[in-house]
Parts: C-alpha cells; structure tokens; sequence
C-alpha cells in the first residue's frame, strides 16, 4: 500500500477515536442506583426471599454507576443477590450495619467466608457499625464483637486450617482479618462515618434496639437514606407517629427513602395476634408517607415488608383479611398523604437517578 496512503488513513481513524473518547466522556454523568438485596421483614422465611439489605452503588453513566459498591446490611441469601447482580464480594468497598438483629446480619459471615476464599490478598472490608452499646437490660449489643468472630465456628470445625493448608496465601487469622471495623458513638445528629471521593455517608441514631443506626449517602448524582429498622422514640401510642424524628431529620430533602416497613392490619386493634411491642418499633407504611411526603423525597422504597407480598402469615401470625397485595402498601401510603414515587420493594428491584 501506498504509505502516504496508508499514514493518512492511520491519521483519520486516531482523529476518529478521539472524538468518540470526548464524546463519551462528555456525556459520562454521575448517577446512583439503589437495589434491594432483600426484602424480607424480620427472622421468619417466605418463598425464598433474601434477608434485609441494600446496595448504593455510585459512578458514571459510562460505566453502569459502579465506583463504589456500598451494602447497607446483609440479611441471609445477600451473597447470591450480589451474584445476581454481577456485583462480586470482592467489589464491596464498605458494608454498612443499621443494627445487630440477625435478619439484617446472617448474611455478613457467608459474605466474608467468600471474600476470604478469594481476595484475601485485600483490600480490607470497611465494616462500619455503631460502637457497643449496653442495653437497659444489661446484656451489650456488639459489633465489633460480631466480627471479629464472624469466623469462630468454621475456625473451631477445622476447616480454616485445612483451607489454609491447601492455599497458605490466604489470611492465618480467617475472615475477620479481613474487616476494617469502624464503629462511631452516639450520633444525634447527622454525623459523617465514611466518606470516599465526594460521597459521604452520615448516620444518625434511632430508636428500635440499642446501637441501631440509620444512614444515609450523599453523591453528586442524587441522595438516599436506609432506613433500617427505626421507629420512634416513645415506644407506644400516644405518639405523633410511629417512624423516627432522627430519620425524619437525616431524610431532609434526600432523594430517597428505603425504609423497613410494616402495614398497619398488624397493629393490635386488628387482633392478628402479632405481639403489639413488636409492631409498636417499627414504622408504618402510612406513617412512612407522611414522612416522606414531609422531607420531600420523589421516591419511597419500601422494604422489609411485614407481612410479606402474598403471605398468608408472619411468621406463625395469620394476616387478618388475607395475603396483601402491592396496592394494599400503596394505599397505605397514600393515607399518609404521599404523592412521590412508591416503590413496594421486591428483591433485586432498583432505581438509577438521574432516571434516563
Ligand atoms: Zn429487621
């Protein structure tokens, strides 16, 4: 071939790769999306559903907003929603607890024993969670103590041993080796506990058991707060409403708001039998609304339902007037006044902002 020929065309395909590298650079916008990793309420099982969990993941539209990987609890079966995901241990940059229940933890050793096996050449995992907090009963809700056992039975079964035998590079001290823990005091006001880059996550305490937390994530793209399990701080009625005025306070103005979420035909006066202390911590698909048509979120993410979708019971508690629907969360919401965006959380379901 002619080289001059040759040159100019070599010359034409750079200039063309150029414009094709600003032109997706230019349209590359930061966005965030939120994914629920499991939405079941509390310890029963029902159809398979994953325990308690959220992932933030933060980045560009260029690359599918996968900077960052942030879990907000892991309940059983997490692991396997990340996998559905695409979304492997090892990518987690931080795991974030609201609280120590197990249907929002059961997942954490699963996770770690994975990320164990194949990256324990690091990096560390960020395991972020209230500092130890003693109960008025007495006992302490820990931690730090959860993980730093997070390996103890597979430690005392042998099998450490025997994994670290046949792959000396892994980490002699098992999983919680491999967990930065970073637990922060009592926060009554939205406090920062992890940043990176230009996201941050403050938290702020709330009322449910001791030690629980709720979070929420800023980023350039949009803003999202988790809930957990809060409730308000006077047990039982009278009260103003069931859900958290700390919430209410981290809530102001985000984008959005996933909340652990029970229907009001639980409540004692519909005689399911549900234990009425129970009911009385959590928060209320209505008054959720209310909240959030309050703070101003476009949209609500429902999880942790109590029922479940289409169960017929809670546990061993019938639900009176049968299984619930998706209307029937929305219509309580409804009442609550809210007119943004309902989302009745199933698992795997997700939202991206800014919306295409
Ligand atoms: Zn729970």
């Amino acid at each position: 071939m002619d080289k001059h020929r040759s040159q100019a065309r070599w010359a034409a395909s750079l200039v063309f790769c150029t414009a094709l590298f600003n032109s997706a650079f230019a349209n590359a916008e930061p966005c965030i999306t939120v994914t629920l990793t499991g939405t079941q309420g509390g310890p029963p099982v029902f159809q398979g559903q994953a325990g308690a969990g959220t992932l933030v993941q933060y980045g560009d539209s260029d690359n599918g907003c996968s900077d960052l990987a942030l879990q907000f609890d892991a309940g059983r079966g997490t692991t396997q929603s990340l996998s559905k995901l695409n979304v492997p241990v090892g990518k987690l940059s931080a795991l974030f607890v609201t609280h120590m229940h197990s249907d929002h933890t059961e997942g954490v050793t699963d996770l770690m024993q994975l990320r164990w096996h194949f990256n324990s050449q690091g990096p560390k995992l960020d395991f972020v969670v209230s500092e130890d907090k003693k109960s008025p009963a007495g006992h302490t809700l820990s931690g730090s103590l959860f993980a730093r056992h997070i390996g103890d039975t597979l430690i005392k079964s042998g099998e450490m041993a025997q994994r670290l035998v046949e792959n000396p590079k892994r980490l002699a001290d098992g999983p919680s080796a491999l967990m930065n823990v970073i637990t922060f005091g009592s926060v009554i006001e939205p406090t920062v506990v992890w940043s990176s880059g230009d996201v941050t996550v403050l938290a702020i305490n709330s009322k449910h058991i001791p030690g629980h937390a709720s979070y929420r994530v800023n980023t350039p793209a949009g803003s999202v707060v988790i809930g957990g399990d809060a409730g308000n701080d006077k047990s039982a009625p009278p009260r103003d409403a069931s859900t958290s005025a700390q919430v209410e306070a981290l809530a102001e103005d985000a984008d959005v708001i996933v909340h652990s979420t029970i229907h009001p035909v639980m409540g004692p006066d519909k005689d399911s039998g549900f234990p009425p202390p129970v009911y009385f911590r959590q928060s209320t698909a209505s008054d959720l609304g209310a909240m959030a048509a309050r703070t101003g979120a476009s949209h609500l993410m429902l999880t942790h339902l109590i029922p479940p979708l289409g169960a017929s019971k809670q546990g061993p508690y019938p639900i009176p007037g049968g299984a619930l629907s998706e209307t029937d969360y929305e219509d309580a919401v409804k009442q609550g006044g809210y007119e943004g965006t309902t989302i009745v959380g199933t698992d795997l379901i997700s939202l991206t902002l800014p919306a295409n």
